[in-house]
Parts: C-alpha cells; sequence; structure tokens
C-alpha cells in the first residue's frame, strides 16, 4: 500500500480536513513509500516507536503524534531523539487527534461508548467532538465505577456517592474536564473523561453530577485500535496495536 495513498484515504474517512486542530493530521514524519506492516499506538513516546519498529513496522498510527500549537519548534532534545529515530529507520508516523476523537464509528468516544454501554444521543463541546446520551441499562455509580474497571483495566477515580443512580450520561476520551459545565447543563447524571483538575471535585459535588476519571490514556486506546483495524481490512495490510502503559 503507497502511504500517499494511505493518507489521502485515512484522510478523506476521518474527514480530517473539517477540524480546527492543535496539531497537523495525516504524515508528520515521511518514511518509506510503501506500507506493508502498520502499527498503531496512543502516542508516538520514543518506547512505541522502538517497539514499533521492533516489530518491523513500515508507518506508525497514533492519536498523540508532534508538532502541537504552542511548543517550541526546534527539533531538540527529547523531539530530536523521537525523530531522529523515525528517519534513521524510514519508518512513517501518521497522527489523528480531533477527527480520531471525533468519528462516528471508530473515534474515541464511538468506541468508548460502545465498550462501556451507552448509547450516543447528541454531541457537544468544542467542535462537537464530546457525546452526550444514556446508559443501556440503569446502573448505580457502583456499577458503573466496576464497569469501567473491568473494561478500562484501570480503576477511575471517582467523585460522587456509589448509591446514586446513573441513567444520563456525557463522555469525552482525554483531558476533557473543560466540558464538565457544559455536562452539567445538558442535566446527565455523571461525567466521564481521561483527566480530572481541582475545581472538577468542587463542581461535582455542588451540581450533584458524578465525574469519573477513568485515564487519558485508557479511554484513548480504541481509536487508533479500529482505525488501524479498519485500514488492515481496507488493504490486505497487517495491523498490531501496541500498549505503552501509562498510569496517567
Ligand atoms: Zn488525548
Amino acid at each position: 500500500m503507497e502511504l500517499c495513498k494511505l493518507e489521502a484515504y485515512t484522510g478523506q474517512l476521518m474527514d480530517a480536513d473539517q477540524f480546527h486542530d492543535y496539531c497537523p493530521n495525516g504524515v508528520q514524519v515521511e518514511g518509506r513509500p510503501e506500507v506493508f506492516r502498520l502499527v498503531s499506538g496512543v502516542t508516538a513516546s520514543l518506547d512505541l516507536l522502538k517497539a514499533a519498529i521492533g516489530v518491523g513496522a513500515d508507518a506508525i498510527l497514533v492519536h498523540h503524534g508532534y508538532f502541537w500549537k504552542n511548543e517550541d519548534a526546534r527539533i531538540a532534545g527529547v523531539k530530536r531523539a523521537r525523530i531522529e529515530f523515525l528517519l534513521r529507520h524510514n519508518v512513517s508516523l501518521l497522527a489523528y487527534h480531533l477527527p480520531l476523537d471525533a468519528h462516528p464509528v471508530l473515534g474515541n468516544n464511538a468506541q468508548l461508548a460502545q465498550k462501556l454501554g451507552f448509547e450516543v444521543e447528541g454531541r457537544f463541546g468544542e467542535q462537537s467532538i464530546a457525546c452526550h446520551g444514556a446508559l443501556t441499562d440503569e446502573l448505580p455509580l457502583c456499577g458503573l465505577e466496576e464497569r469501567v474497571t473491568r473494561v478500562l483495566g484501570r480503576a477511575p477515580l471517582i467523585i460522587g456517592e456509589g448509591d446514586t443512580p446513573v441513567r444520563r450520561i456525557a463522555w469525552c476520551s482525554g483531558a476533557a474536564q473543560g466540558y464538565f459545565e457544559e455536562a452539567i447543563r445538558l442535566g446527565v447524571d455523571a461525567f466521564l473523561t481521561g483527566e480530572i483538575s481541582e475545581q472538577c471535585v468542587h463542581l461535582a459535588r455542588e451540581a450533584g453530577v458524578a465525574f469519573i476519571a477513568a485515564g487519558h490514556h485508557a479511554t484513548e486506546r480504541y481509536g487508533v485500535q479500529a482505525l488501524g483495524a479498519h485500514l488492515a481490512q481496507q488493504f490486505g495490510i497487517s495491523h498490531q496495536f501496541i500498549d505503552i502503559d501509562n498510569p496517567v
């Protein structure tokens, strides 16, 4: 599979041009022109690059790539080491950020909904990447906690009373704690995201809406896996997801 065709197809599938993002979407570092083996991961850390190149990747597909708005533009330090490693091995890096949160089927939020038993009823937040809806079965908060722990393989940090019934829920993968007030205004019983900030605790207590911090990394593992699997099936290339554990 030609890299340029893979990028063109994925960009269209992800509707990448429609997003005002904090980083470039698509090929961020160009390697060899043909892709037979694709490795996906959440973040293009040096550990992921090493693991991917260790299994013979031609291209690496991630949610968190490089070249973020407001970062130091110089290629130095950690950034230099990562880019030098990719270039030396002639391996490409493809990154999809907001488009991969938002995609209605392959996206992080759609995939989370599927795994956690949430039904999507609407969208909110910046560029409509966050979702709200209902649990397919009403659960007390402690029951939802048990489910999140089991599905994501990691205990969430929860602000709320365990016996509170949860039926309406809003969610957004990653660091979407800034959407909590908007979620409260939607009238949900709980809000689930990856990270939590200090003020979320007070908001949760005073609004009576539970806050579930399920892990930035843990909530963003599924979009890139679904996209990688889709590309593998579409083009007959091999795909492997490599999870580099991250406690945040
Ligand atoms: Zn993220």
